[in-house]
Formats: C-alpha cells, structure tokens, sequence
C-alpha cells in the first residue's frame, strides 16, 4: 500500500519518533526512593568490566540494538550489529545515585556467590531493562501514530492510508499489551523488596515468600552474555503456558571467569504454578548435566534465552564462528520466530527441548 515517497516520509516519522522518545529526559526506575541526584542516566544492563570485558575482543561485542527493532513495514535491519562495550546493553534505568549503589553486591568487586540477594539483583536488572524498553518502544509508536495523524489531517494521507497505519501500530504494540499490567505488577513486588532493605527490615523472609530465584553453574566460560525476561509459550509437553496473568521468567546467563559461567533463573512465586513443567525439566537435566550423562540442558538455557530475552550479546570469535558455518541464520529464524505473528510458526520454534541447528554453547 505504502511505496515510494509516501513510505519513506513515514519511516522518516518513525525514525524521528524513536529519536525523540529516547532524547526525552526520564525519571529513575527505583521509585522506592523519593528523591534521585539526577534523571536516569544510560547505564550498562549487562555488567560492562565484569562480564562484557571477558567476552569483547578489541573492546567490541555484537549485540541486538532494541534501536534497531522499531520498524512498521515489515523491513528488520541485521539482528546482531557490532558495538564497543562501552555502549553496549546500556538503557535510562536509574538516576546516578541508584545505579551506583543498588547493585554494588553484583558489581565492583564483589564475586558472584549465587547469594538469593544477587540473584534478586540480577533478576531486577533484567526485569528493569525489558520494562524501560517496552515503555520506551510504545512511547515511540504512539508518537508515530500522532504524527501519521498530523499528515492525515494536511492530506498527506488518506482516510484508508491512516486507518492502514494506525492498525499496523496496534499490531506492533499487541505483543506488549498483555505486558504492561503483568510489568507494572511485577514492578511493584521488586520494590517491596527493596522498602524492607531500605527500612533496614528483614527482607529474606518475604523474598522467598513471593519469588523463586535459581542459579545454575555452567563449567566453562560461555562466549555470550543475555540479561532480560522470557515468556516461554510452551511447557515441554506441548501445553500452552502463557494465559492473562502468567508472568515472566528473569533469566540472566553470563561467563565469570575463563573457567565457570553462570544461569539465572528468577520468576514470581505466584507464576511457580504455570512453570513447574519447565522448572522440573530443567532440575531434571542439570542433574545430568552435573553427572556428565546425556542431557539437554544447555539446549533448554539456549531455547529460554533466544525465545524471550531480546538482551543478547555474542563475543566477536562466536559471532564470525556462527557467520561463517552459516548457523547465526538459524539462531536468527529461531529468535524471530518465536514472536512471529503466526501461531504455527511461534509453536514451532517455542519448543525448548528441540535442536534448532545451532549453539551458543560450543
Ligand atoms: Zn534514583
């Protein structure tokens, strides 16, 4: 429908929507605390000197820019695009205060010890990053629709033109709608958590009351990193999952030194009900993982990770490795196609005990 001059006038208008949702000044995430020294400032969701430095090489990593995710025509630029670390991950989370202090125990020089409060801290990072992307991202499309209004309204458009849009809008946004209840209920639950640190109360208690934090030790060091949120749509069985209420699986996969890697696994104990499936599959296989017999669970991390978190990141050596015995194609489908609008196609590649031809692992 839209070609030529009208098509980039529009991609124009997106551009220009996303530029200015991101310039727009934004309060901290951590609304615990009343007061912030600053606005949120761009912080790294994926620890730069502690985890990005150990897979960069000459500085740079590849990482899927969310910057890059916008589009309305159906036309995706490159999922992976090469970046320094420096810029890499980061996103308006927290105003400088917060950023410095909240996660000091998983940052600076503390060591990952798989404690339940760096597994928390993990889990808010991601939790964090994914709800500030998914405001940010539907911010941007409505300024978009605005702004196709403006053109209908001085005729640059017409009637069946602007309705064209704004449902190609909804359609974008209706993978999030679900989302922004189930976001901001989750918020709440993270930041009663920290009240009772803040009090300086005795949070532990109520910590394993509403969530379920797991750590699983991986026995080398993983050429990737990923910290976001995942909503897988199917158990291992087949069954559906995801319902109206059902929240999201925290996941965070990262290498801690030359030898040791590590995968986090953090949900809400009120979703413990839908998960159980995966949780039991995955206990199950990181048994035999341990004992060294058959077993699919870095298959399984691998499927939670690149169906859900859209937070990835790939050392330069995996990225050309993938490039070059063409499996980053597969690996590509499978992260496209576990959102496709098409139900048979998401089912298909929503199956995490399944081998999709290619791994982050070897
Ligand atoms: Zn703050």
């Amino acid at each position: 429908m839209f070609g030529g001059k009208k098509k980039n006038i529009l991609d124009a208008k997106l551009k220009d929507s996303i530029k200015k949702t991101l310039e727009k000044k934004k309060d901290c995430y951590y609304e615990v605390a009343t007061e912030h020294d600053s606005p949120a400032v761009q912080s790294h969701s994926i620890w730069k000197s502690g985890i990005l430095k150990l897979i960069a090489k000459d500085n740079q990593v590849f990482w899927i820019n969310p910057n890059d995710r916008f589009e309305i025509f159906g036309v995706k630029k490159e999922l992976f695009s090469s970046v320094i670390i420096k810029n890499a991950t980061i996103y308006r989370g927290f105003c400088d205060t917060h950023d410095n202090n909240l996660f000091k125990e998983i940052e600076k020089d503390e060591i990952y010890v798989e404690s339940h409060i760096q597994n928390f801290l993990y889990s808010y990072r991601a939790f964090s990053y994914q709800h500030v992307q998914d405001t940010l991202s539907s911010e941007a499309y409505d300024l978009f629709e605005k702004e196709a209004t403006k053109l209908f309204r001085i005729k640059q458009l017409n009637g069946k033109e602007i309705i064209t849009i704004r449902k190609m809008v909804e359609n974008t946004k209706e993978h999030s709608k679900r989302g922004k209840r189930i976001f901001d209920n989750t918020c709440k639950e993270f930041h009663n958590i920290f009240r009772l640190i803040e009090d300086k109360k005795d949070y532990t208690n109520e910590l394993d009351i509403k969530f379920i934090l797991k750590s699983y030790k991986i026995n080398k060091k993983l050429e990737c990193a990923c910290s976001g949120i995942s909503d897988p749509l199917l158990d291992t069985k087949g069954e559906r999952i995801i319902g109206i209420n059902t929240g999201f699986l925290f996941i965070n996969l990262f290498p801690k030194d030359e030898s040791s890697s590590y995968f986090i696994l953090g949900l809400m104990k009120s979703d413990e009900k839908y998960y159980s499936d995966i949780l039991n599959f995955l206990d199950q296989q990181y048994k035999n993982y341990e004992l060294g017999t058959q077993n699919t669970f870095l298959l399984a991390m691998q499927n939670l990770v690149v169906n859900g978190s859209e937070n990835i990141v790939l050392s330069p050596d995996l990225y050309y490795k993938m490039k070059k015995d063409d499996s980053l194609n597969n690996l590509i489908n499978q992260f496209e196609g576990s959102i496709a609008s098409d139900i048979n196609k998401q089912k298909y590649y929503q199956d995490i005990r399944k081998d999709y031809g290619f791994s982050l692992f070897s």
